[in-house]
């Protein structure tokens, strides 16, 4: 354990909390907080158990308990308001955060009055009309369940295709998501979808070697989580290699991973890998509502259990917009916004930091501390 002090944990994660951040890997559903299953009518006690759930340490949450959020915003998103209402409120969220660009992904669902068209349609609307438009710029990742049957998947690509032409600057992108140790990976499909979007594909969430294979040899954009890939880690060492010389960009979701049990502890996350060999990634949440957790978090996380100076965090972000699926012009722009963030801003924010902190008295300290101890889970380091 690496022993820190209370206001280098403070000042990183306020210089986290300023940086202009990129959201690769964000979930809809599992990305409600409290105040936005409020609007959506969700009941009192239910709120009170998420409330009570994500103030919890992550090491200290069982996955069962997560599974019980979800089902929560489930039962209050079926039909296009609360769809909208929960698209919107997320993308605010996020942009309170200073995420600069999110890549927002959901999986279509129909319900008594609600087609699936209807659900793309009521993401799209959201994502159109929130408050921060020249705040942050947000793109679409529409997913395919693993355990749907290939015929049902097929007809699901032709829905997303045929949106996609609608919003082509919406819909960047396609995803396979839902429980690992069920259904398949069809390549037939994703084949398809690859003339047309950018493919995110959860990859390595369970030990599956031979799916493992398929998915790396098939080539997608990026994947999700990549856990069981390092050999220390479960992995083959055949697909290690295989890793190795594709090179794909991984989304990483630390806290999400030790929720779900996956990875022991902070310490031990195979991200260490991707940091030590100058593997492409990104840090991002995956569902923020359930696993109470934020983007600044994440990163104060990583900076905190990998000990990497603040500035290769940005030039991490930098990286991430190139594995993004924004066009060639937007990623130019948002690089460009880093590179002002980092010239203008950096320096100033870290003097600031630090001359507050020098004129706070340790009683301050303290109160401080408390309000952001929450926060970072200081506890848990
Ligand atoms: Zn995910």
């Amino acid at each position: 354990m690496k022993v820190v002090s209370r206001r280098q944990i403070m000042a990183e994660s306020e210089y986290f909390k300023q940086l202009p951040k990129v959201e690769l890997h964000a979930h809809l559903n599992g990305s409600l907080t409290e105040k936005t299953l409020e609007k959506l009518g969700c009941s009192e006690s239910a709120i009170a158990e998420y409330e009570k759930l994500t103030r919890t340490a992550p090491t200290s949450r069982s996955l069962q308990e997560c599974f019980g959020l979800f089902s929560q915003a489930y039962n209050v998103i079926k039909s296009p308001e609360s769809v909208y209402v929960a698209a919107r409120n997320v993308i605010e969220d996020f942009a309170k955060d200073n995420v600069i660009y999110l890549e927002l992904r959901t999986t279509p669902r129909a319900n008594v009055g609600m087609t699936k068209e209807d659900y793309i349609e009521a993401v799209v609307k959201a994502i159109g009309d929130h408050e921060y438009k020249n705040k942050i710029l947000v793109k679409l990742i529409l997913s395919l369940d693993r355990r749907h049957s290939k015929e049902e998947s097929e007809k699901a690509l032709e829905l997303i295709l045929r949106m996609r032409e609608k919003y082509p600057s919406v819909i960047k992108g396609i995803d396979l998501c839902g429980n690992p140790e069920e259904g398949d990976f069809h390549e037939t499909i994703f084949e398809k979808a690859k003339q047309f979007l950018g493919i995110t594909i959860h990859c390595a969430e369970v030990k599956n070697d031979s799916e493992v294979e398929r998915i790396l040899m098939f080539g997608p954009n990026r994947i999700g989580h990549g856990t069981y890939l390092h050999p220390e880690h479960g992995g083959s060492q055949k697909n290690w290699e295989l890793y190795l010389e594709k090179k794909i960009p991984l989304e990483c979701c630390l806290t999400s991973n030790i929720i779900c049990g996956t990875t022991k502890s902070y310490q031990d996350h195979h991200v260490r890998h991707w940091l030590d060999l100058k593997l492409p990634f990104s840090i991002c949440t995956d569902d923020k509502g359930v696993f109470g957790t934020t983007l600044t978090k994440e990163y104060t996380l990583v900076q905190r259990h990998f000990d990497k100076i603040p500035e290769n965090l940005w030039k991490m972000t930098y990286d991430s917009i190139s594995h993004s699926f924004a066009s060639e012009r937007e990623k130019q722009d948002l690089q460009d916004q880093l590179i002002r963030w980092f010239n203008v801003c950096h320096p100033k924010i870290v003097s600031t930091i630090q001359n507050a902190y020098n004129n706070y008295t340790p009683a301050d300290l303290d109160i401080l501390l408390e309000e952001h101890q929450r926060d970072v889970y200081i506890n848990d380091i």
